[in-house]
């Protein structure tokens, strides 16, 4: 890697770790200000989405278009004209007309993607190692190989690298309760389902529970009705000791820690669940449950960083920093807003990267934890233990069917 200083001194050089969502706003956000920027992503091939749909907000489109995306190209998705929450025996218990557009993971990445340059990005580049000395840092990845910087961006999710050089005490903890998740061909479920559930964000809600779907692009992106899917989040409450271990020791008798691989999954688990499904989902969701091949379990997370400026000449964003519970739906919004607030910060301050990285901390740290705080307080009553007065008050307000569907996957109620 070449880093002849004159050419460093004339334009100042990021490197960007993780190549997803965080890293591509970032990256082609500061080429915008007059950065040389090279993303170095872990994973070897061009990625794909894992199917779960990305709902989408205002602020997500302001970034877009900052970033040099046509927003027009980026809206296409999936409409939903609203919310309905279906009762135990299938009936319409409440709806509400909420349009929003669910746009596909992997068609955005690849919006952001081809806006990038290939040759500065490398792929099969996984972070080891960091170093800060004077006016650089140095990046060293797995295959031996280094790169050099002004600015290294940590934008490597939830088990970020740079984070656990520099923050180890920074980690994920569990919330209590796991998501069950799945995604089942839309054309394979009944005529009454694909007509009272498909082009819905629906609901269906088991005492401490939450059953919720919305309909996502097909496999190859597909958008059209027929060709979609349908997308479901399972919530429900496990215990660290017995309910989560229990979940997570495979068909061999290991015990993963906070994820298992779906093929892992032990057959009586997933039969145990689907009998549950039969027994306390409207049947609508029971159905979608029962066609659905392969359903995977999601641990859910909080993540929160006291500092998103972790030395400096590093700084971390999206979910390196802050991973909400799902239920605000604002992964990508979240990542796409702390890289804009990183560029305006070093436009504003040039040539004086610590003003602009306090500048950009005292932005988004209290932005990325009232998204914590918010999307706890919407999760606390799916908790296997409610822990303190302030849960259970919190359990009781974000319970009632009007509440959910009013609350979840809106950027109201997020008070910095
Ligand atoms: C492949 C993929 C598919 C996804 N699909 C969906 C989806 O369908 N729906 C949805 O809602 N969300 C999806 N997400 C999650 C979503 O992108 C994020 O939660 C959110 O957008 C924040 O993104 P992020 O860039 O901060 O973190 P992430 O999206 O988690 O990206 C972190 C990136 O850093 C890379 N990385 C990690 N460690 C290292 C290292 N040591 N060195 C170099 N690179 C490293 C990872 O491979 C990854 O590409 C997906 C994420 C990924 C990585």
């Amino acid at each position: 890697m070449t880093n002849d200083r004159s050419t460093r001194e004339a334009q100042p050089r990021a490197l960007v770790i993780g190549g997803s969502m965080a890293g591509l706003f970032a990256a082609l956000l500061l080429r915008r200000e007059g950065w040389s920027v090279d993303i170095y992503e872990r994973i070897g091939a061009e990625l794909a989405g894992r199917g779960a749909g990305i709902v989408t907000h205002c602020e997500l489109f302001d970034v877009l278009g900052r970033a040099g995306i046509d927003t027009e190209a980026a809206a296409v998705g999936v409409a939903v004209p609203g919310r309905r929450v279906l009762d135990r025996s299938g009936r319409i218990e409440g709806e509400l007309g909420l349009r929003q557009v669910l746009t596909s993971w992997g068609h955005l990445y690849g919006l952001l993607r081809a806006a990038f340059p290939t040759d500065s990005y490398h792929h099969g580049k996984n972070l080891v190692a960091l170093t800060e000395v004077e006016d650089r840092v140095t990046a060293r990845f797995s295959d031996g190989s280094e790169a050099s910087g002004d600015l290294l961006i940590g934008a490597d999710g939830i088990f970020s690298s740079v984070r656990s050089q520099l923050a180890a005490e920074v980690r994920p903890g569990y919330a209590g309760y796991i998501a069950w998740r799945g995604l089942v061909d839309e054309r394979e479920l009944s005529a009454k389902t694909r007509a009272e559930l498909c082009d819905w964000f629906g609901f269906s809600l088991p005492p401490g529970e939450q059953m919720l779907g919305y309909p996502v692009a097909g496999v190859n992106e597909e958008m059209g009705v027929g060709e979609r899917r349908y997308n479901f989040v399972w919530y429900r409450p496990a215990d660290a000791d017995h309910g989560l271990a229990d979940l997570l020791t495979d068909i061999d008798g290991f015990r993963h820690e906070l994820s298992i691989p779906p093929i892992r999954i032990r057959p009586e688990v997933i039969a145990s669940m689907r009998r549950d499904a039969e027994r306390l989902l409207a049947p609508q969701f029971a159905e979608v449950v029962r066609l659905t091949r392969q359903p995977f379990i999601q641990a859910i997370l909080d993540l929160e960083t006291p500092r998103m400026a972790l030395g400096p000449r590093t700084v971390i964003l999206g979910d390196a920093a802050f991973v909400a519970r799902p239920h605000v739906g604002m992964g990508v919004t979240k990542a796409a807003g702390d890289a804009a607030a990183l560029a305006d910060a070093l436009r504003d301050h040039p040539g004086d990267l610590s003003a602009a990285l306090e500048k950009f901390e005292s932005v988004r740290l209290p932005f990325g934890s009232a998204v914590v705080r918010r999307a706890r307080d919407l999760g606390a009553y799916m908790q296997a233990q409610i822990a303190t007065a302030e849960e259970r008050k919190m359990a009781e307000r974000h319970r009632s069917p009007e509440a959910v569907m009013a609350e979840t996957a809106v950027t109201t109620g997020i008070a910095a």
